[in-house]
């Protein structure tokens, strides 16, 4: 379509303010147009409230995410043989499940190609707890990151500007004009990033919970169905998995914590929650990829290449290659560790019934933990380890959890909010599997 033949932009937000559907051409005329600086953000930001209110049809999601996916430039993994599948977390407490998951699932034949983003608000970003290894760089070009997963099976690293910029130009602006909790524009954000990654397959982790970006089951499931169905009409065989996010997944929660956690799970010493997780997803990786048929025999392999050492060996290997020191994966304990650690005990005896998932992750955020702003620096060895988790019994005095700090003056207000996270109760809770619901669908 030539631009002197195309619609104009305030025709295209009128109909869809009035609930009709857009052709593929009009909706990559008005992404392209705002790439070039020819439709305004004021424009965008109208159509992004009428997105929000009117909703749009599949067809209209997929045309949405092609036209983002193509405004920049795209990985190429044909020097890469065998199944390239990566996952996406819609984000969680503690979810430090893509440093353990990536190595893991490619020493079982899988290539992960996976792009990660930083944390924002109150959870964590994959990038930052990487970057608690010392001199591992993540901000690698296109054309680098092809040669590592070519080479290593896997790579992770973060988004070159010149992946998806219509993606980070419309998220600006739907972050100051209220149009984020639009389950199309969320989708589409999610999944013009993750198809620029030459995918055969997609598993998402949409997170469900107190320390979710999705509170309710409904939501996450709308937003879990979305995704699959775009995927899928992408060219994309994409499973979506429900899981928990009430707790913080696994004990750490903070950078260097999580990272030493994900590697620690790699030596068999991982807590069970994030083994759990870590095996559901990565089972749903290798039966995607078609390297197992079925979650049990996907499950042997996984615990296989921990128990062989195959997947450290990766991760030591790409961490090297992304200039880190490989030796934090023998020896986690090279990571950086705060100068204070406090205890904070149980007041009274009992059952821990809940660990409130979004309180820890607030404390840890002041800590230094985490950013409120995109261009703050944080503090990577700051946070909180979990001593006992739901269901655990517990005696007076005894530890709940350790907080790790920068200074002294931390301790009181964090004690009594980490405290205050914990819900004691006479009675054990019952014990709750990850995983919720899983939604498939296979590629067209
Ligand atoms: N994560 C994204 O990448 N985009 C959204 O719109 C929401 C969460």
């Amino acid at each position: 379509m030539t631009r002197s033949a195309v619609p104009r932009a305030p025709a295209l937000i009128a109909r869809k303010r009035d609930g009709l559907e857009l052709s593929p051409a009009e909706i990559a005329w008005l992404i392209n147009g705002f790439v070039a600086d020819e439709v305004a953000d004021y424009q965008m930001s109208a159509f992004a409230m009428a997105v929000l209110l009117r909703g749009m049809t599949v067809r209209e999601t997929t045309a949405l995410t092609l036209a983002m996916r193509d405004s920049g430039k795209r990985a190429n993994l044909r020097g890469a043989r065998g199944p390239k599948v990566d996952k996406h977390s819609t984000g969680g407490v503690g979810d430090k499940v893509s440093i353990c998951l990536a190595p893991l699932v490619a020493a079982c034949g899988v290539r992960v190609p996976m792009i990660s983003g930083r944390g924002l608000s109150h959870t964590g970003g994959t990038l930052d707890k990487l970057e608690a290894i010392a001199g591992l760089r993540v901000d690698l070009t296109l054309e680098r990151f092809e040669q590592l997963v070519a080479e290593h099976g896997f790579a992770l690293v973060g988004q070159t500007a010149d992946l998806a910029p219509a993606d980070r130009r419309l998220y600006a602006l739907r972050d100051v004009t209220a149009t984020v909790e639009s389950i199309p524009l969320i989708t589409a954000s999610i999944l013009s990033k993750k198809l620029c990654e030459d995918l055969d397959a997609l598993v998402l982790d949409v997170k469900v919970g107190r320390g979710a970006f999705m509170h309710s089951r409904s939501e996450a499931r709308a937003l879990a169905r979305s995704i699959v169905d775009v995927g899928r009409a992408a060219g994309v065989a994409t499973t979506a998995v429900l899981t928990r996010m009430d707790a913080p997944l696994g004990r750490a929660v903070g950078n260097a914590l999580e990272t030493a956690e994900a590697i620690e799970l790699l030596h068999g010493r991982g807590p069970d929650d994030l083994l759990e997780c870590t095996l559901l997803l990565g089972a749903e990786m290798l039966i995607a990829g078609g390297v197992a048929r079925t979650r049990s025999a996907a499950e042997a392999r996984l615990r296989a290449a921990i128990a062989s050492g195959a997947a450290r060996e990766r991760l030591a290997a790409l961490v090297a290659a992304q200039h880190g020191d490989p030796r934090v994966v023998a020896e986690p304990d090279r990571l950086p560790r705060a100068p204070f650690q406090r205890t904070v005990r149980a007041a009274e005896d009992g059952y821990v019934r809940k660990v409130d998932a979004l309180r820890i992750a607030e404390v840890a955020l002041r800590l230094g933990a985490g950013r409120s702003r995109v261009d703050q620096a944080i503090d990577h060895a700051v946070g909180i380890v979990l001593a006992k988790k739901p269901g655990d019994a517990v005696k007076q005095g005894e530890a709940l959890a350790e907080l790790h700090l920068r200074s002294r003056a931390q301790a009181k207000d964090a004690s009594t909010e980490v405290e205050q996270a914990f819900e004691l109760g006479k009675r054990r809770p019952p014990s709750l599997a990850i995983e919720i619901e899983t939604i498939r669908a296979s590629r067209r």
